[in-house]
Order: structure tokens, then sequence, then C-alpha cells
């Protein structure tokens, strides 16, 4: 059986094949992560060849293998090209997007959170938070949503003193916060945890659009680093390098306001 198909998707990885062709990991709203070849990168098709761009492919399918006959492109997200901490702060969404994405995981909710990450990560104020903000987000989706309503253990409502407990994925009540932990647990200020409701809730065209203040962010960011590594079991260094690139944005600025104000 062969077909055409036609589907807007971004492209999230790229990988050689044979001499000239490449093989594209395209995020599609209906299919979910999909695979197509591209034989020859004829002219048209060449900047579908660069990871983040957005693009209407008409693909041919044959056995369920797709070859990519033609690609419009829509957006390539170029700012993220002349800034280098947006640019490894959308790579390691990205990273993470192809790493947790199963095959046939055709969750549009998926889609649109990417959609949404993409933009904010190249044009917002602060890629480093838009970045944690859409893993986390990422992770609640796929099944690893926090429990942060009432104890984890013993459903008792928590009233002060959320203490995280990273094994079990909640916050425990003061009673069973006491009992020895098997892993990790981190206390959150009030502020963090609102911001993780939030995050994990949010209508998606709506999750960037919140205000935070420097110490919940701080927490927020910690917090979500450690999430990361439980639940995905995986050190992943990038999120280290782009918090120190963003620390030292943040060190420059300061020299610049002050050496501007003398
Ligand atoms: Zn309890």
């Amino acid at each position: 059986m062969t077909s055409h198909i036609n589907l807007k998707a971004f492209v999230l990885d790229i990988s050689s094949y044979g001499q000239k062709g490449r093989i594209l990991r395209l995020l599609t709203e209906k299919r979910g992560l999909i695979t197509a070849v591209l034989r020859n990168q004829k002219d048209d098709c060449k900047a579908c060849t660069q990871p983040f761009t957005f693009a209407e492919f008409q693909l041919f399918d044959y056995r369920q293998r797709l070859t990519v006959d033609e690609a419009d492109i829509i957006e390539q997200f170029s700012p993220l090209y002349e800034d280098f901490t947006r640019l490894s702060a959308a790579n390691f969404v990205r990273s993470i997007f192809v790493d947790t994405m199963a095959p046939d995981q055709s969750d549009a909710s998926l889609y649109k959170l990417w959609a949404y990450s993409i933009h904010e990560i190249t044009t917002g104020k602060d890629s480093l938070l838009a970045a944690e903000v859409a893993i986390m987000r990422l992770l609640a989706i796929i099944g690893y949503d926090p429990w942060l309503g009432n104890c984890v253990v013993c459903e008792k409502d928590i009233v002060s003193d959320y203490v995280f407990d990273f094994a079990l994925s909640g916050t425990l009540c003061n009673d069973c916060a006491v009992r020895p932990a098997e892993r990790r647990r981190m206390t959150l200020l009030p502020g963090t945890m609102a911001t993780l409701h939030y995050v994990c809730s949010s209508e998606l065209n709506k999750l960037f659009k919140f205000r935070i203040k420097d110490n919940v962010r701080s927490e927020f960011l910690t917090f979500v680093k450690l999430y990361i590594e439980e639940k995905l079991e995986k050190s992943y260094k990038g999120l280290d390098f782009i918090s120190q690139l963003a620390d030292f944005e943040n060190k420059n600025k300061w020299s610049d306001n002050l050496s501007g104000g003398a």
C-alpha cells in the first residue's frame, strides 16, 4: 500500500542516513513522534534538516515507511541561533521530549506543549525557567504527575511545612515526614507548591503566564532538576550547563546596570 500524507510537524531530531540522506524525527499533532527519511537534500527541503523547524511536510508512505517528498517551512525559530542560552535550553527540552515519547504516543497535548514551549524559550524573558516548566508539564502528562494535594501516604491535609518525598512522588504530612526517608526529600515553600500546582494543571495556552519571586524560582529550578533525575533515572548535564549560563548572564546584567548607573 502506498499513499501521500500532508501534515504539519516540528523537526525534533536529525541523524545521518547513507551518504546524503537524513532521518528526521517529527513531532506531529495526530501521529505523535514519527520517523521519516529524507533521501536527497533537495534545496527546498534543506531547511527542514535543522532542529526546531516547523514545516508542512508532504510524505510518501510505502508500507508504513515514510519518506519526505517536500517541506514548506512555516517557522524556523531563528532567534534561538543567536542566543546560546536559549539554544541550550531548547536543545535540552528537545532531548527530553525525544527520550521520553513512545513511538506510538499520539497525545495532541504533547504537540501543543512543545509548540507553546519552543515559542516561550525563543521569545520569553527567562528561557531557563521556561525549559523547566515545559519539562515538568511533560513529566506530568506522561504519567509522572506529582501528588500535591494532601499527604501521599495517609491522605491527611497538609497545613504547613510541605515536605516532598521524591521516591513517593508526593508531599508528606508532619506525622509521615518523621519516618525515615527511602531517598531524597525536600521542604518546599508555599510559593513553590503553588507554582508546581499551576505548571502541572493550567491550560497549556496559559502555562508560561505567571509571575514568580526570585527565591521561589530558584527552589522550583532545584526541584525540577531533582524530579527529572528521580523519574527519568538519568542525570542530564545539560541542565547544570544552562543554569551556569543563566547565572553568568544575570551577573553580567547586574554589572552592566552598576556601570551604567555610576
Ligand atoms: Zn501522612
